[in-house]
């Protein structure tokens, strides 16, 4: 439901009127993108609307306007054929007010510089908001690893990882899989970091998380996305008096997140009915078991031509009535054609930034619930830091504790987005980056701007 606020300086500031918002002086003055649909402007808007509403001071909402490093490098790599290729990389270091840089590397053929800016400035509120020693960070490789081999693969990784070795560090800047990369990699890129370093410490594989639990992963982090999207709904359901094993449900993406959300909402009872990739749209009102779709996408590459459910097509896909949905592919997929055709009480963002700010709005007019990604997915970096605590101080924790202390972790950021949402009268996404950013603020106060 819409609801309008009075900020502090007397501006007022509707809740959920992101899209229709005047554009803040501070865009400008940071010289962020103008065009229609930026993601960055639009994200660093969402940040900006809700430090507005708190009264965030002038400075900080500058220095969170942009990233404090933009890396891009370029490199050749000898392709199967004997033939050289040059790919371009990326690592955007957004903020470390808190800790170190924290943030994934992305693998994908269409990733710009935006994209990892956002994502990085993303991280920043991530790590703030669930309570993790972190700052923002995030990379990337413009590659579509599906048409490489994987010793071209492997080439690719590790030439990346001597291109940026100097600019990350166990203690700097610690990287760790997202959309396109996973646990080989990681591992490629702590072996090559172990030798063309010179400040990796005592264990330089600290250097990157994600990495197998034969080569310093934690047991819990392969699914700990996943996981953190269901302790979210687990936590936020019963308000909505929505009971999770009573849910039924639906996922865009079946990858790493989107496939281990599936199978633990599963597990409490919750049935999923359509799901969607890169592939195809699927959808069986009966059910669709979560488990044997996983493994069909291991082995087919994706979700058409599963078997045991209807192909449908996209309108289908989200016009399907559902209790939760869960986008768990890539940014702005939910714009306001999407948010107008959605039949569901639910949307727990798996993705990063899978909302435009107008579909956003879409949404919320239409009594739709959002649980924003820096909440909802936080639980992938939460067990990055058990596996970095891990690897620092020489410890191999059971399952059992990952789950509990990542539950927690998820439970007390709930807790926070809350208590901003009672204290701002704001939607959940605002709400959230209020409790983000008065972290950073506290941390800002005491620390001081140098020199
Ligand atoms: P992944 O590569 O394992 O899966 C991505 C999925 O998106 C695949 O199923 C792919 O088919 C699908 N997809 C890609 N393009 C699509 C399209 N045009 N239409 C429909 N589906 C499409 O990646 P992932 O690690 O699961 O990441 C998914 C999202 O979750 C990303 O936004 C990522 O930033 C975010 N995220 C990931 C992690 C993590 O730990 N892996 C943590 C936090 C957030």
């Amino acid at each position: 439901m819409s609801t309008a606020t009075k900020s502090k300086n007397g501006k007022v500031a509707s809740s959920n009127g992101k899209a229709t918002m005047k554009q803040d002086p501070i865009v400008a003055e940071t010289g962020l993108p103008t065009e229609a649909n930026n993601l960055y402007t639009e994200t660093v808007s969402t940040m900006l609307h809700a430090a507005e509403l708190m009264n965030l001071p002038r400075y900080l909402r500058l220095i969170l306007a942009q990233p404090k490093n933009e890396i891009m490098v370029h490199f050749p790599v000898q392709m199967d054929n004997g033939q050289f290729k040059l790919f371009k990389g990326y690592r955007v270091q957004h903020n470390n007010a808190l800790g170190p840089y924290k943030g994934g590397l992305r693998f994908h053929h269409d990733v710009h510089l935006d994209d990892v800016k956002s994502l990085a400035f993303l991280m920043t509120m991530k790590c703030s908001l669930v309570g993790v020693p972190y700052g923002g960070g995030k990379g990337g490789i413009k590659v579509n690893p599906r048409e490489h081999s994987a010793s071209e693969m492997e080439r690719i990784v590790r030439r990346f990882t001597a291109a940026i070795a100097h600019n990350i560090g166990p203690d700097y800047d610690i990287p760790a899989p997202d959309v396109g990369s996973n646990s080989q990699h990681m591992a490629w890129i702590a072996d090559t970091f172990s030798f063309l370093s010179e400040i990796g410490g005592d264990n330089p594989a600290a250097v990157i998380t994600g990495k197998p639990v034969s080569y310093g992963g934690s047991l819990g982090r392969e699914k700990a996305t996943g996981q953190g999207v269901v302790d979210t709904l687990v936590e936020m359901l019963p308000e909505l008096k929505l009971k999770p094993e009573k849910c039924t449900f639906s996922v865009l993406g079946f990858g790493n997140v989107g496939s281990w959300s599936a199978k633990i909402f599963q597990e409490k009872g919750a049935k999923l009915t359509a799901a969607a990739d890169h592939t195809g749209f699927i959808i069986n009102e009966k059910g669709i078991d979560a488990d044997d779709l996983a493994k069909y996408v291991s082995s087919k590459g994706g979700v058409a031509g599963y078997p045991k459910a209807s192909k449908c097509s996209k309108d289908d896909f989200y016009k399907a009535k559902v209790d939760v949905f869960i986008p768990a592919a890539l940014e702005q997929m939910i714009k306001e054609p999407e948010a107008h055709m959605l039949n569901c009480k639910v949307v727990a963002e798996g993705a990063n930034a899978p909302t435009t700010p107008a579909g956003e709005k879409v949404m919320l007019d239409r009594g739709i619930e959002v649980l924003p990604a820096i909440l909802c997915n936080a639980g992938g970096v939460t067990v990055s830091y058990f596996e970095w605590v891990q690897n620092k101080t020489f410890q191999a924790w059971d399952l059992e504790k990952v789950d509990a202390e990542l539950n927690k972790h998820m439970v007390k950021a709930a807790h926070k987005t809350r208590a901003a949402r009672g204290q701002y009268k704001c939607d959940l996404r605002t709400a959230a980056y209020v409790a983000a950013l008065q972290r950073l603020a506290e941390a800002y106060e005491v620390r001081g701007i140098f020199p």
